[in-house]
């Protein structure tokens, strides 16, 4: 953190549950900005903000409607036209001074700005629903990169913060949003059709209850999902962790690692996801692979 950064209210208590304090926060972000920043570059971002602590009423944020905050960047209006700007974190400098306007999370699209209409990744959500274990979820997502790899397409796991794992594919920025909202729901019906038993393709409780849902649901125009060394605002504040797939079966959480506990896994740091940025794949194999055309090919 600069010498001369200012924290104000610096002690005022944001997750009572544990104590964690405002200016705790803020060097916790001091201190994953290295981290952080290649996951939130370039890319459209929106927070969560507590002004009055994780208890409190929870603000999200997709534009800068209160003043300006040193390093965070309205993007070109021309990425979302008739729409207010989109912001960028453009440093870690924005990390501190986010944090110092009480954000707590950070959301990202999975697109960046030089080419906003193609995503360059796929992020599933795997979450225990009522009924479901954990032991389950860490089968579910395991299942889900043996898909994934069978058809070809590189997988990445982070821990959420909160109840579960997030499952991102990288892609070539090639097709546009609704063709991979499309595809990664065709990939949820897929698995949901080989072992029923415990996937389901529809979203809605009574159909779910002992199974799991597969959000796909965030690869849309304008959807979100936290970004990866981001804390959340929830009680005991997890923080979401880039793991390996090696791993996984040892995870005891979705928030095992916390902002109290960040310490240890630091020198890990992004590690565990080192192939990602080499690892972005045409999906089109993929695709015909499991049978799904694009909608443009289907209506020519
Ligand atoms: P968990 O593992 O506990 O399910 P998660 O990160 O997968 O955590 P949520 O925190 O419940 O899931 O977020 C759900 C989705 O809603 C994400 O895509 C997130 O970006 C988005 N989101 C979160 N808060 C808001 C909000 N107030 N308004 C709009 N979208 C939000
Ligand atoms: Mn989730």
């Amino acid at each position: 953190m600069p010498a001369n950064f200012k924290v104000s209210n610096a002690d005022r208590v944001v997750d009572p549950t544990t104590g964690i304090t405002k200016v705790e926060v803020v060097r916790f972000y001091g201190l994953v900005a290295p981290l952080m920043m290649e996951h939130l570059k370039s890319r459209p971002v929106s927070f969560v903000r507590a002004p009055q602590g994780i208890k409190g009423q929870l603000f999200f944020q997709k534009h800068l409607d209160e003043g300006q905050m040193a390093g965070v960047r309205q993007l070109d209006p021309a990425l979302w036209p008739a729409h207010p700007e989109l912001i960028e974190v453009a440093n870690p400098l924005g990390l501190l001074s986010a944090a110092q306007m009480n954000v707590i999370e950070l959301h990202t699209w999975n697109a960046v700005k030089t080419l906003i209409g193609k995503p360059d990744r796929m992020t599933f959500d795997l979450d225990p629903g009522e009924g479901v274990g954990w032991p389950m979820v860490l089968q579910a997502t395991e299942l889900m990169r043996v898909v994934l790899d069978e058809l070809g397409l590189p997988s990445f796991c982070k821990t959420s913060g909160g109840k579960g794992l997030h499952v991102v594919v990288p892609l070539k920025r090639q097709y546009d949003w609704d063709t991979v909202k499309d595809f990664s729901q065709a990939i949820v019906r897929h698995m949901a059709r080989t072992v029923p038993q415990m996937f389901v393709a529809k979203s809605g409780p009574s159909n779910r209850v002992g199974r799991i849902f597969i959000d796909y649901l965030r690869n849309g125009f304008g959807a979100t999902t936290v970004c990866a060394w981001s804390v959340r605002a929830r009680p005991g504040m997890g923080v979401s962790v880039p793991v390996e797939w090696a791993e996984v079966p040892t995870l005891a959480s979705g928030a095992q690692w916390t902002l109290r506990n960040i310490h240890a896994r630091l020198d890990r740091g992004n590690d565990p996801w080192a192939g990602y940025a080499k690892a972005a794949i045409s999906p089109g194999a993929a695709m015909k692979r499991l049978g799904f055309e694009p909608a443009k090919l289907r209506a020519r």
